[in-house]
């Protein structure tokens, strides 16, 4: 780890726990190679704390930061403003200061959206995408699929009135739909992406899926948001049945590299970045 020295800007996440968080090692990784004199530290916040720490990281002149669970809601009553995308999502990820303050944004969903672009490309607009769970990523990933005229988004959760509520919060800006999981499941076969974004099948419950993988739609995308493991059970047995597969490193490095550059103005290498967090998590 690089050392503080004086004039290095600083830069940071804070969460509880977040001594797991694979960002300073992305983020310090990246300032190294591009020559930035600039840090990234995690710093453990107890939700009881974070006001404070907010101050405090006012006072000592931090740059910028990522917010993750559980502070993305809580943070943003601190903050001088919101851009449009966080305000529809309603949670925060990243925060640039700026020179009308602190202004937070939710990198998230684009971060998500353009790892899936990899795979289906101009495809999306036409597709018809399911998503599964209704909580914050859920949130960010909706927002930015519809920000990319993806038209045809159904959202399923275990607890139906949250995808309700979600269906409501995004219909000012597209039509999406909200399904029970049983009616759902019968439509399996018609859609062309599955989105899993809730945390069925994150280690240690590695056993668990969160959709039947029977009924599949030959060809189609199966995606989920957990990159711990690399390649859930879902995936794998998506996969053995011919669906296309993608996990959540994209969209871990795809957030990491969009807030980079909202705070230093530079596109980072995010090939790079990736292969830093691949070989961390064992991957190739
Ligand atoms: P959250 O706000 O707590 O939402 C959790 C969602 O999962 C809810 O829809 C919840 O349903 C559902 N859920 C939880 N346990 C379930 C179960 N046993 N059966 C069915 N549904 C269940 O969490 P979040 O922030 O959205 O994060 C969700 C996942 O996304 C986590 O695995 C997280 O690691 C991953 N994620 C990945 C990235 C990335 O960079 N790759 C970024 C953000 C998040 P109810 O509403 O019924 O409780």
């Amino acid at each position: 780890m690089s050392r503080l020295l004086h004039a290095e800007k600083m830069y940071g996440v804070i969460g509880h726990p977040v001594g797991h968080s694979l960002s300073p090692l992305m983020h310090n990784d990246q300032f190294q190679h591009q020559s930035l004199p600039a840090f990234y530290h995690a710093f453990d916040v107890m939700p009881e704390y974070l006001g404070d720490a907010l101050q405090g990281l006012k006072a000592l002149g931090v740059s910028g930061f990522n917010v993750t669970v559980p502070h993305k809601i809580e943070v943003m009553q601190y903050l001088d403003g919101l851009d449009e995308e966080a305000r529809l999502i309603g949670a925060v990820n990243t925060i640039v200061k700026e020179e009308k303050g602190w202004i937070g944004y939710n990198t998230d969903g684009d971060g998500y959206v353009q790892s899936l672009l990899s795979k289906v490309g101009s495809a999306l607009p036409d597709s018809n995408i399911l998503v599964i769970g209704a909580g914050g990523a859920a949130r960010a990933v909706i927002s930015a699929l519809t920000g990319h005229k993806a038209e045809q988004v159904t959202i399923t959760n275990r607890t139906f009135s949250k995808a309700e509520a979600l269906q409501e919060r995004m219909a000012e800006r597209a039509a999406v739909c909200a399904l029970p999981t049983q009616q759902a499941e019968k439509e399996t076969p018609s859609f062309d992406i599955i989105i899993n974004t809730t945390s069925v099948g994150m280690s240690p419950q590695t056993d668990r899926m969160p959709w039947p993988v029977d009924g599949l739609k030959p060809g189609c995308v199966v995606s989920d948001l957990i990159y711990n493991p690399l390649k859930t059970k879902w995936l794998q047995e998506a996969q053995k049945r011919g669906a296309d597969i993608l996990n959540g490193t994209g969209m871990f490095v795809g957030q990491g590299a969009i807030a980079f550059e909202k705070w230093t103005g530079i596109q980072p290498d995010t090939k790079r970045m990736h292969n830093v967090v691949m070989k961390q998590l064992g991957g190739n």
